[in-house]
């Protein structure tokens, strides 16, 4: 089984998107929502290739765009938006079309990325960046060793509901509108 970093970030969302996604294998449509955010990433992505890292806080980083990464012992597979590679350190950048007070999901993804890097380049990746496209701030997350633990019970968790077929409760039905799944829950109005 290999996941893909943006489940930690949905399942914290709601654990059932992620249960959908791998137990019963349910491929949907991306809301209209979900497709106007991927072309204000693509067009981000663009912008952001011209402009320098000051903002960023560092210097000699070579951008690179869209790497996709996988590692078998990781048990991930996916693609990062940026990462900043310089002579020691591969920093994971990751642009998010909001900043949100709950940022858990955010950073357990990001962590994620942090993880692949280091398989797959042999690279030291100790921090990572949150870039907001609506407000274009930036916030630096450190992968401490809080992180850590809870990338590690939370990957555990959702082997666990996958493998033993546990069907989860949502965490919060006002977040159903949104969900491309809506259509496969019987008990959201
Ligand atoms: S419709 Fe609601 S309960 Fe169902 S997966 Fe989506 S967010 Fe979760």
């Amino acid at each position: 089984m290999i996941l893909n970093p943006v489940d930690f970030k949905n399942y914290l969302y709601c654990p059932r998107q992620i249960y959908y996604k791998y137990v019963y294998k349910l491929e949907v449509d991306p809301t209209v929502k979900m497709l106007a955010g991927s072309d204000i990433h693509l067009i981000f992505s663009r912008i952001e290739k011209r402009r320098s890292l000051k903002k960023y806080g560092i210097e000699n980083f070579k951008k690179e765009f869209g790497i996709k990464l996988y590692s078998k012992e990781e048990m991930l597979s996916g693609e990062v938006d940026m990462i900043l590679k310089g002579e020691e350190d591969f920093i994971p950048v990751d642009f998010k079309m909001t900043e949100i007070s709950f940022i858990e999901g955010y950073v357990l993804q990001l962590y994620s990325y942090s993880r692949l890097i280091k398989k797959v380049f042999n690279k030291k990746s100790d921090y990572g960046f949150l870039v907001f496209i609506n407000t274009e701030k930036i916030k630096k997350i450190i992968f401490d060793e809080e992180v850590e633990s809870q990338y590690l019970s939370l990957k555990n968790k959702i082997f666990e509901m996958i493998n033993y077929e546990k069907f989860p409760e949502a965490v919060n039905y006002d977040r159903c509108s949104e969900c491309e799944y809506i259509n496969f829950c019987g008990d959201t109005e």
